[in-house]
């Protein structure tokens, strides 16, 4: 179920019970700043609603939102014009930590492929 589970990270920060270094949010999705970024701009992307993993994702309207509010990030960051990396992690061979579906926006940096 997409609701709101309460010992979630993501979910407070999307409920506005965890304080996140906010860039822009609308009804349906937050961008904030990654805590531990891994480039000059590193912003991540989540549903206000829960779910785990990208496997879990029962409507699937949630992508076009997220991918909505990643082309406001890649505006208001001015990252077109030297380009950036859109990535989502699964479980764990993906390297997904965070137990809440979200976007990477990586930018302000060459990026390597393949990744590690
Ligand atoms: P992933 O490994 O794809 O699940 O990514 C989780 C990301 O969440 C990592 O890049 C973390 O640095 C980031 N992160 C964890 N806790 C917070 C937080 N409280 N605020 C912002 N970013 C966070
Ligand atoms: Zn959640």
């Amino acid at each position: 179920m997409p609701d709101f589970k309460a010992d979630c990270l993501f979910c407070k920060i999307a409920a506005g019970q965890i304080k996140a270094d906010i860039v822009y949010q609308d009804d349906r999705t937050v961008a904030f700043n990654d805590i531990n970024p891994q480039a000059p701009v590193h912003v991540l992307v989540i549903p206000k609603d829960h779910y785990a993993t990208l496997d879990d994702v029962t409507d699937r309207s949630i992508y076009r939102e997220l991918f909505d509010t990643a082309a406001k990030v890649v505006e208001l960051k001015k990252l077109s014009a030297d380009g950036y990396r859109v990535v989502a992690n699964c479980k764990e061979n993906g390297g997904q930590a965070v137990a809440h579906i979200h976007l990477h926006i990586l930018g302000g940096r060459p990026m390597k492929w393949p990744p590690g």
